[in-house]
């Protein structure tokens, strides 16, 4: 095949831009959530009414986001359950941040099309297509990391239990061995009562939304900031044929760290204004992005990785991206910048 894939830049894990040299290389808005539940069922707070998301661990975290709403205001969400309803929950959430943009901004990234990558790799990225028409991606890994990570933060806010840890401890190890490993929440880490609990599933949905929408903020940002260099306003192709992701990547791009932090930059700032501008509907904070950057050094670290062992791991990322832990503190700095800029 004469074209491959002509660029491939700022993959939230890989961190890196693909030139177009490389042999390899390769909506809807949001409608207000319904009331769901039973007729009658109890708008109770929260039982241990936490103000936003609790951070693990303190340590590493030492600042708690705004959270304008106290969450027993909310109505309860639907739960997510399965691809396509996470498919449509990601679309969605990328309609809201494109929306929230500043009008240049807007301009150059409106109408690029999403694609989703069967890959298991936990990955988005933003790339070119053959024809220099830009697209985003969402690998079938990023949804199951996702949805993992919001059902056990959110049962973990909600009950005080340790799920999150008991998930990270039971998939990241294999995951760091076998990259086709799945990071989906295996059966049994959320104890059988607390499933069905429906303001658990709302809390997910929630923080669902939150993660996605820092990751894509990021992804649009390499476009609109030109990391990319195919960002052109509306794209007038569908986007890759999802078959043909995966090869792109097999490739190992070059790290570009004043990119990464560039559109973390960014994506902290999008999902803060996209969050902003959905009030009443809970706010988006920068939540979102430090669980989906601790669950990244959370897989390095009990990977093994991090110093040298990081360059033999077998998990493309853990070779090549930015170490996690040093772009959660640029998103918490980037966060409380911009909320003395926007009190109340
Ligand atoms: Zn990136």
């Amino acid at each position: 095949m004469v074209g491959s894939l002509a660029g491939l830049c700022g993959a939230l894990l890989l961190g890196a831009c693909v030139g177009s040299s490389s042999k390899t290389a390769q909506t809807t808005p949001q409608q207000p959530p319904p009331y769901y539940g039973p007729p009658g069922y109890p708008q109770q707070p929260y039982p241990n009414g936490p103000a936003g998301p609790m951070y693990p661990p303190p340590a590493q975290q030492p600042q708690q986001p705004q959270q304008p709403q106290p969450p027993a205001a909310r109505p309860l969400l639907a739960p997510l359950i399965g691809t396509p309803a996470m498919q449509q929950e990601l679309r969605g959430v990328l309609s809201e941040l494109i929306n929230a943009l500043p009008a240049q901004k807007q301009a150059l990234v409106r109408g690029i099309p999403l694609v989703f990558d069967p890959t298991p790799e936990v990955n988005a990225y933003a790339g070119c297509d053959e024809q220099g028409a830009p697209f985003l991606a969402a690998t079938a890994g990023i949804f199951d990391a996702v949805d993992a990570i919001a059902q056990t933060k959110a049962t973990d806010e909600l009950f005080g239990t340790r799920t999150y840890e008991a998930y990270t401890s039971a998939v990241l190890p294999e995951m760091s061995r076998n990259p086709s490993a799945r990071a989906g929440l295996p059966a049994g880490i959320i104890p059988t009562n607390l499933g069905p609990d429906l303001r658990r599933w709302s809390r997910a949905h929630e923080l669902f939304d939150e993660i996605l929408a820092f990751t894509f903020g990021h992804e649009l940002a390499h476009h609109y900031l030109g990391h990319t260099g195919c960002a052109k306003g509306q794209s007038p192709s569908a986007g890759p044929d999802p078959a043909r992701l995966g090869r792109l990547l097999t490739n190992i791009p070059v790290f570009n760290q004043f990119a990464e932090s560039a559109a973390d930059t960014e994506g902290a700032m999008n999902a803060l204004d996209a969050g902003r501008a959905r009030r009443p509907q809970y706010s988006w904070s920068e939540g979102g992005g430090v669980y989906l950057l601790t669950y990244f050094a959370d897989i390095e670290r009990l990977g093994g990785g991090g110093g040298p062992l990081s360059l033999l791991s077998p998990v493309q990322f853990l070779r090549t991206h930015p170490n996690p832990l040093a772009r959660v503190p640029l998103v918490q700095t980037v966060a409380r910048t911009w909320h003395l800029q926007h009190p109340g």
